[in-house]
């Protein structure tokens, strides 16, 4: 397996940091985990496209991070020339707004169906809700969730992703909880969310301080790691953007509670998991 962080900006727009999303490569499984600023043109990137894409798995519904999901929807339609639906697996609420998203998409599907003659159909749109349990997706990577801590954003979920003998989990945005660690017992690597409280905490504006009490630290982050004996921390979502130079620094406030490896860097970063694939 592998993982490709795609997008490790969060809501605050920054030039070289797309939004929140990342690509679990899984055998010959594409499966894109949430959908935020940019996704499409950072899969590209992977030489990955919205056609080869296994399913998209949201892990709640905050903007930032499905932001560019009417991106993925359309040019998975567009871009395919058999019809093949798109399975986007979420939270509790996920079916309301990708209707709402297909429902924004009506007078563009309807030009292109107008234009085109082999395009006869909108596009085909499988949501699955899911809040605790296996998933069942008919894909060769066994896949389960648990809900998160991202409260008052309820419900949120990570996910637990397997294939062969390793197993990769995409917490996404939480504290630490229960649901969390148990999807992380034993992981090869955990993707996690993280904001820097020690900066965040000394601004002067209360709407940025809100964020304080629903997203971990990188040291919360390193002891979910650690409990649940994870083998490679992937630290992601960066609030504020990681400084040039100082990666060691972030690096630091997890390894001191997580003596495992420890990546984090820009987009694209590739982090390997497992042998074989
Ligand atoms: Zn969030
Ligand atoms: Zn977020």
């Amino acid at each position: 397996m592998q993982i490709t962080l795609l997008g490790t900006g969060s809501p605050m727009p920054a030039p070289d940091r797309a939004g929140p999303s990342t690509l679990v490569t899984a055998g010959d499984e594409n499966l894109l985990v949430d959908a935020g600023r940019g996704v499409l043109m950072r899969l590209a990137a992977c030489g990955v496209g919205a056609p080869d894409l296994a399913a998209v798995l949201l892990t709640h519904l905050h903007s930032d991070h499905l932001t560019d999901l009417n991106d993925v929807i359309t040019t998975r339609w567009v871009m395919t020339f058999e019809p093949t639906p798109l399975t986007i697996v979420g939270p509790p609420g996920t079916e309301v707004v990708v209707d709402a998203i297909l429902r924004s998409l009506e007078p563009d599907v309807g030009y292109r169906i107008a234009h085109h003659d082999d395009l006869v159909e909108g596009p085909l749109i499988e949501v699955i809700e899911v809040a605790d349990g296996e998933i069942e997706l008919g894909t060769a990577t066994q896949i389960s969730c648990a809900p998160t801590d991202h409260r008052p954003v309820e419900p949120s979920i990570g996910f637990r992703i397997e294939h062969g003998d390793a197993v990769v989990v995409a917490a996404g945005d939480t504290v630490p909880c229960d649901g969390l660690d148990r999807l992380c017992a034993g992981a090869d690597a955990l993707v996690h969310t993280v904001i820097r409280k020690d900066i965040i905490a000394t601004l002067p504006f209360q709407r940025i301080k809100d964020t304080l009490d629903y997203h971990s630290s990188p040291e919360e982050a390193a002891q979910t790691a650690h409990r649940a004996g994870v083998g490679t921390l992937v630290l992601t979502h960066y609030v504020p953007p990681i400084a040039p130079g100082t990666e060691d620094e972030w690096r630091a406030l997890a390894g001191e509670h997580f003596s495992g490896e420890i990546a984090l860097g820009d987009d694209l970063l590739v982090v390997p998991v497992g042998g074989g694939d």
